[in-house]
């Protein structure tokens, strides 16, 4: 089994949906179950709500999974995994205070040293234990022998027992810290792979411990994703709004084209422009660049546009408020000027609106308008123009920029004949 867990605490960014999909498609092509847990033990950081969009944003991008999971429920487990932990000497009681473990933290940061957890806690007496009655933490012993990470994107990392030290299993809440949690859960669903952001590249040496120490044995793959930076170069964050799924999808990107893209970023692909469906056939983890990946949203735009032309004319209608075919074709003479759903609907909202005619135009745009409410049907660009032409008596720029208005509601754009073929039957309504 596969997994994807995410956090309900803020808006889904890029990233995550990147390690969703590339947990999907991993998970078919190895004909293994995907389990969506969503982990949500940080009660203080879940957002109401949040839980819902991330179910509603996988199945937009058609990231089908077998199982769900809220990770709080899982809280028994984890419980008990801790009591057997400190019966079997791998975990111990820790009472240090909040402001003993600052101090000691400041103290080293003067000293200009590592903090490392100094084991004050790890050899108490079973009497010392039971007569304290303040709040305790439960921390795992630290590992004796150096723990090293076998990633399919960036080969092997070796963590030495200093760096991983005593850590926190469980707060003096009695609530499971993320590390704990994850592995207990992890080792439960029988994870195979875990595919996730190379943020928590740290943390995995910490889970790994915990399987150790809770004698799981098995070998559970992993593949950390180098992380995303914006056109500064810097990490990809909530101030960036391209890195919010929700912002992308309103701008009017295409699912299929983020997920082209996200799949092409930092990858060797056989081609440019494809489906997940086309990349399940050729997706391998081990050829994803170990480098940072670059957000490019020109790049994104370029693949939506190229997603865009591929719709069938009628999809493209409804994306941009209509129904019918021709107005799908319409908005695809506009592609080479408008690369996102929401450029397209302004687009078409601008022929279908109002027009705003410069003062010099007004008049000849007056008497074209009314000879285009009153004109007979014209299949033909030329014998429309060649009717208003004769009955304006207007020439030149005086007749085709009024016209262009008339027809686009802009002064530049795609050539007329172009657009007239798609809105020779909406002409009543664009001149009213
Ligand atoms: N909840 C963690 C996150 O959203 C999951 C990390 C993991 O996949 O283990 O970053």
């Amino acid at each position: 089994m596969l997994r994807f867990a995410p956090s309900p605490t803020g808006d889904m960014h890029i990233g995550n949906l990147r390690v969703a999909l590339f947990n999907y498609i991993s998970a078919v092509q190895r004909d293994e179950p995907l389990l969506i847990r969503i982990e949500d033990t940080d009660k203080e950081r879940n957002i109401p709500g949040k839980e819902k969009e991330i179910f509603e944003i996988l199945a937009l991008f058609g990231i089908q999974h077998q199982e769900e999971q809220l990770q709080s429920n899982n809280l028994r487990f984890h419980r008990a995994m801790a009591v057997q932990l400190l019966q079997d000497k791998k975990a111990f009681n820790c009472f240090c205070t909040p402001e003993t473990l600052d101090a000691k933290r400041d103290a080293s940061k003067e000293a200009k040293i590592a903090y490392r957890y100094d084991g004050a806690c790890e050899n108490l007496s079973a009497d010392a234990v039971i007569d304290n009655m303040n709040p305790f933490t439960i921390r795992l012993k630290k590992p004796t022998h150096p723990i090293t990470v076998t990633d399919l994107i960036k080969g092997e990392s070796t963590f030495a027992p200093d760096d991983i030290d005593s850590f926190i299993l469980m707060r003096a809440d009695k609530f499971p810290t993320y590390n704990f949690a994850c592995a207990v859960d992890d080792m439960l669903a029988d994870i195979s792979l875990i595919i996730r952001g190379e943020d928590h590249l740290s943390n995995t040496p910490k889970q790994i411990a915990i399987h150790e120490a809770l004698g799981y044995t098995k070998k559970v793959e992993y593949a950390h994703l180098p992380i995303i930076l914006n056109a500064e170069g810097k990490k990809m964050s909530k101030r960036d709004d391209a890195s919010s799924v929700k912002w992308l999808l309103e701008e009017g990107y295409l699912p299929e084209a983020i997920s082209n893209y996200l799949l092409l970023m930092g990858n060797k692909t056989p081609n440019e422009i494809f489906s997940v469906k086309e990349a399940i056939k050729w997706f391998d983890l081990k050829t994803i660049s170990k480098a940072p990946a670059h957000f490019d949203i020109d790049k994104l735009k370029f693949i939506n546009r190229e997603h865009l032309k591929g719709l069938d004319p009628k999809e493209l209608s409804r994306y941009v408020g209509f129904a019918d075919e021709e107005i799908g074709q319409l908005a695809k003479v506009y592609l080479d000027e408008a690369g996102t759903l929401k450029e397209l609907r302004s687009k078409i909202a601008t022929v279908f609106g109002p027009k705003e005619v410069p003062e010099e135009f007004k008049e000849g745009y007056a008497i074209l308008r009314d000879l285009t409410l009153k004109a007979p049907h014209f299949d033909d660009y030329d014998a429309y123009k060649g009717y208003l032409m004769e009955h304006s008596g207007l020439k030149g720029k005086n007749f085709f920029k009024p016209l262009r208005i008339l027809l686009s509601g802009a002064e530049h754009g795609p050539e007329l004949s172009d657009l007239y073929c798609y809105l020779k039957n909406y002409l009543k309504e664009v001149a009213k």
